[in-house]
């Protein structure tokens, strides 16, 4: 053993320098796979797994960035994932009647403008107090509306400005896009306006006519000629590393006009923009579906016109057109294939469309005006993100009777025998929309009580979209044995023409009817019914216009991942306390609506506690790839000592057990290794195959792996001798009743198992083929394949972390906090510009952080604690030469940094670890407080305490699936309740309690 001394924490990380636009970094180099089909998975005895074709789907575990916060004095949005102010209102109680005001002259209303931004700066914490507004003139007779923009040390921050917007009462609201500029921002230029001029003028000679404009031209154009002026701004959207940039107008000649933006550090070209011909917009008429004439926007390019409506506010200039718009409506062909051959749809007029393609083009317009003018959301992810739409989509090759949100488009069934094209109803197409708003703000889990939210949800925007009636799906039902009202479902009358739950049309329309059902992901589609008819009592009450306000409200703020009934009454009372007042007519109405359907007053859903701490002591693994220098070792954290795993080659990140007592990596060669780290004990673990990376489950009984070839599967298997692999076959999950293919996935890279050793949170590599060009990004799903209650392998169900990345945006190399089931970190890669991120999220809050500022083209691998203090990655070292370990100290919520540091300590990958054992706990999802006992039992009687309200059934299965014990009970709250069963043999059964909390199922021993 060799005693080191280490952990020379000496640097306060800082965010790097620039990087080069013309070096882009190929982030995922080692992640590149092997595109030939692979020959290994013709065994025809091998056992697969297919989790898109289990109807019974377990619990989507969704999430997304934040959006809203408290505070006492301002109601406060926030943008998503920033968690920057956008709008901030003061609260109509903090409002005093010495506040009011009279708004008569333009200097009086400027001057409460600039009280009222002095007022909110604490409110935006700024990292940066030299942050400044500046309050623009005022337009021409506008007293109320004064515009400001923000900026450091006096240089305008590229497009952060806004409006403050003046009420008399006092309740006035500040409306904006402002950014967190980081304090050490260099604000002095290197290089000269003269300069970066020159370095404009020379990069448009090589495209472009530059000539000298004649003194007329110059005059017809109100230009005086080259002007370059410092602004502030990121390095792209969504990774925000920020610098000082010159800005360049500049006219080469008559037609052209070019905004360049030039690194006032580097003197390189950041990004150019030209202002001319950006996108030619073309607006058409043609009929829809239902024979209504709708007017289109497209994008018009040497005489073709493509579905493309690049006219909204949304719309970036960085798009290139038509192969890859950003912020735009686009609608697209499936040309009759499950999403495998996604085509742009052209016209030679901008009036020439099939009815199909219009009523797709002009729902995806009407539902982002709905959000973009209703409540000022932008777009569905609320981050301009496009809005994807397409159409002749089939399922399994047949003509899809449906129509799904797949967390990035919209597809479109074109019908049969029960449905006309699904394209022409607009409130299935909001439906499908909302599910995409639902991901991106609370992120309510499919299933259970809080999927008939996310349904309930989706059902009640979709009809404030398409607002003439409360029914869904009227324009397109065809079937009216099914359907006897013409329509899928009606918010007014959930029964919509059925009489009870065998009819396909009926829905519960209150508590006493709630459908317990392990089918349709817990009835998600079923019991919608019963909040869909609140918010019509309540919308009836206090009209629409309010209604919808309160409902956004609730869902983007109070609402939360695993929210039930309950928690959804609480939501929109609280939310239309927060509108109108604790003692409005809206609030008692909204109480009324809930009561009317018997989802009556009660306590919420607390949201998971944590784990207990593992008790042994901290470790760092340290891997070392360097050529002649392989080594795996591990470092003990409170005394610096190091010891040597091994020198064998390691491939990939090495996984580890959580009590440190096992691990396994993939050696470059493909083979899966074990080491015992007490005893050095190395062994191969598997070669059947090229293995590309490897995860332990955290009780160390299984394993998950990939392989080195485009293979879109995960193969999962138990650590001990003999035991065959099963594969897992990777989709994207989408929100309809049936099972539909969602093409998409490539291939999983990184793996990582939850606590309870069910699910592996994995990255994973899309493409969704297009004709010339695809939709390639990276995302982070869950998959589950165990189940601990049958101690047996589950089915495979997919569910998405996030949905709708921007574009250019891809996540991957996940990680679970270590006590936190419910807490993880990733990396976010701007792919545009090559910056790496790391952003931690709660699953259950949707709340999140941005970790560090830009990682310079590294991917950083990033790794939780013991403790959860910290989160330890790759960096490069300051040198720039080689790679080491960093960290960054986090706040007790684990998702807010605090500061960070460099180490000496190189390598390529860092794991923590710890050595104690300690009990890792169930499925979250299924955490109904029960005991069942004894268990081992020996004769026939067992006793469960529980707490499960209203009508509750207990079966008892044997190993060979049949019931042999069943129990229907009505409960009111805790019982001990005494069963006694029939004479058992030995051996092991399952106990399944099913309730409106959902089903629980625990495994029994008779001895
Ligand atoms: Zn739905």
């Amino acid at each position: 053993m060799k005693k080191i001394s280490c952990f020379l924490f000496i640097t306060i990380l800082t965010i790097k320098g620039a990087i080069s636009q013309n070096s882009r970094p190929d982030l995922f180099s080692s992640k590149k796979r092997n595109p030939k089909t692979s020959t290994y998975f013709r065994n025809a005895s091998e056992t697969t797994i297919d989790g898109r074709l289990n109807r019974n789907a377990l619990p989507y575990f969704l999430n997304s960035i934040p959006s809203i916060q408290g505070n006492t004095s301002f109601l406060i949005s926030l943008d998503q994932g920033k968690k920057t102010p956008y709008f901030i209102k003061r609260k109509p109680s903090e409002i005093k009647n010495t506040r009011k005001i009279s708004l008569v002259s333009p200097e009086l209303c400027k001057k409460e403008a600039a009280n009222f931004l002095i007022e909110v700066t604490p409110v935006l914490k700024f990292h940066n107090n030299t942050n400044e507004f500046e309050i623009l003139n005022n337009q021409e007779g506008d007293l109320r509306h004064i515009r400001f923009v923000q900026k450091i040390a006096g240089i305008p921050v590229l497009g952060c400005d806004g409006v403050i917007h003046l009420n008399e009462d006092g309740t006035h609201t500040f409306h904006g896009h402002i950014e967190n500029v980081p304090a050490n921002l260099n604000a002095n230029p290197s290089v000269s306006a003269d300069q970066v001029v020159e370095t404009a003028l020379n990069d448009l000679k090589k495209t472009v006519v530059v000539r000298t404009l004649t003194l007329e031209e110059k005059q017809i154009l109100e230009y005086k000629g080259p002007e370059a002026k410092l602004v502030i701004l990121p390095r792209s959207e969504l990774i925000k590393v920020y610098e000082i940039a010159w800005e360049i107008s500049i006219r080469p000649n008559l037609i052209d006009h070019y905004h360049f933006y030039v690194s006032a550090v580097t003197g390189k070209i950041i990004f150019k923009e030209n202002h001319t011909c950006t996108a030619i917009h073309a607006t058409g008429t043609a009929p829809d579906l239902n024979g209504i004439n709708q007017t289109l926007t497209s994008y018009q390019k040497d005489g073709t016109y493509y579905l493309i409506d690049t006219s909204n506010p949304m719309f970036s200039a960085k798009s290139v057109l038509p192969e890859q718009p950003i912020g735009a409506i686009w609608t697209m062909t499936a040309g009759n294939t499950d999403l495998t051959n996604i085509a742009q749809i052209t016209s030679s007029s901008a009036s020439a469309w099939t009815p199909t393609a219009v009523s797709a083009h002009s729902n995806a317009k009407i539902c982002y005006d709905y959000f973009k003018n209703t409540h000022n959301r932008n777009s569905l992810n609320g981050q301009g993100g496009n809005i994807i739409s397409v159409i002749n989509v089939t399922d399994g090759g047949k003509s899809m009777e449906n129509a799904y949100w797949n967390g990035k488009l919209m597809a479109y069934g074109n019908g049969g025998s029960y449905f006309k094209p699904l394209a022409g109803a607009l409130d299935v197409a909001a439906h499908e929309m909302t599910h995409g708003v639902i991901q991106n703000s609370c992120n309510l889990r499919y299933s259970g009580q809080s999927g008939a939210i996310n349904e309930s949800l989706a059902d009640i925007f979709g009809a404030l979209v398409d607002r003439d009636d409360w029914k869904i799906g009227e324009s397109i039902t065809k079937n009216l044995t099914l359907f006897p009202s013409g329509a899928l479902r009606d918010l007014s009358n959930p029964h919509n023409g059925g009489s009870s739950k065998s009819d396909y049309c009926w829905q519960p329309q209150h508590m006493d009817e709630f459908v317990i059902t392990s089918s349709d992901n817990g009835g998600v589609h079923i019991n919608s019914g019963i909040p869909n008819r609140a918010f019509y009592l309540y919308a009836t009450q206090v009209t629409k216009e309010k209604a919808e306000k309160v409902y956004y409200l609730a869902m983007t703020k109070y609402l939360f991942a695993s929210s039930r009934f309950i928690d959804l009454r609480i939501s929109v009372v609280s939310a239309a306390a927060e509108l109108y007042g604790e003692n409005s007519n809206e609030v008692a109405q909204a109480k009324s609506a809930f009561d009317q359907v018997g989802i009556l007053e009660g306590q919420g859903t607390k949201v998971e506690d944590t784990l207990p701490e593992n008790p042994g002591d901290e470790y760092l693994l340290v891997t070392k790839t360097i050529k002649d220098n392989y080594r795996l070792e591990t470092i003990k954290t409170s005394t610096s000592v190091r010891t040597l795993i091994t020198s064998t080659k390691v491939g990939r990140k090495p996984s580890i057990s959580d009590n440190g007592r096992v691990m396994y990596f993939v050696t470059p060669e493909g083979a899966i290794k074990q080491i015992y780290t007490g005893s050095n004990d190395e062994s191969i673990f598997d070669n059947s195959r090229k293995w590309n990376n490897v995860s332990v489950s955290k009780d160390g009984t299984k394993i998950a792996a990939v392989t080195d070839d485009e293979d879109s599967s995960i193969y999962v298997r138990k650590t001990t001798a003999e035991s065959p692999w099963i594969r897992f076959i990777l989709y994207n999950p989408t929100f309809t009743q049936d099972s539909i293919r969602s093409k998409g996935p490539k291939y999983a890279d990184a793996l990582e198992w939850d606590h309870p050793g069910e699910s592996i949170m994995y990255d994973c590599y899309n493409v969704i083929k297009g004709d010339k060009d695809s939709i390639v990004f990276w995302d982070v799903n869950f998959i589950k394949v165990w189940d601990n209650a049958e101690n047996d392998f589950s089915d495979g169900t997919v569910t998405k972390l996030y949905a709708d990345l921007p574009q250019d945006i891809s996540i991957g190399n996940p990680s679970f906090s270590k006590n936190s089931p419910h807490i993880v970190v990733y990396e976010i890669i701007d792919e545009s510009v090559g910056y790496v991120d790391m952003i931690s999220t709660n699953l259950e809050t949707s709340e999140g952080s941005f970790i560090l500022g830009g990682n310079n083209g590294m991917l950083c691998f990033p790794s939780y604690s013991k403790s959860d203090a910290r989160i330890g990655f790759t960096t490069w070292a300051p040198s720039g030469q080689d790679t080491i370990f960093a960290y960054v100290n986090m706040d007790v919520d684990k998702i807010t940094p605090k500061n960070g540091f460099y180490s000496s300590i190189s390598g390529k990958y860092f794991n923590y670890y710890a050595n104690g054992d300690r009990v890792l706990g169930n499925d979250p999802i299924k955490s109904l407080d029960y005991k069942i006992y004894p268990n081992p039992f020996d004769n026939n009687n067992i006793t469960i305490d529980f707490n499960p309200i209203g009508a509750t059934e207990i079966v008892l299965i044997n190993s060979l699936g049949q019931n042999i014990y069943q129990e229907n009970l009505n409960l009111n709250g805790f019982i001990h309740h005494h069963i006694t069963l029939p004479e058992l043999k030995a051996g092991t059964y399952i106990i399944k309690i099913i309730s409106k909390d959902g089903i629980f199922t625990s495994k029994l021993i008779k001895l």
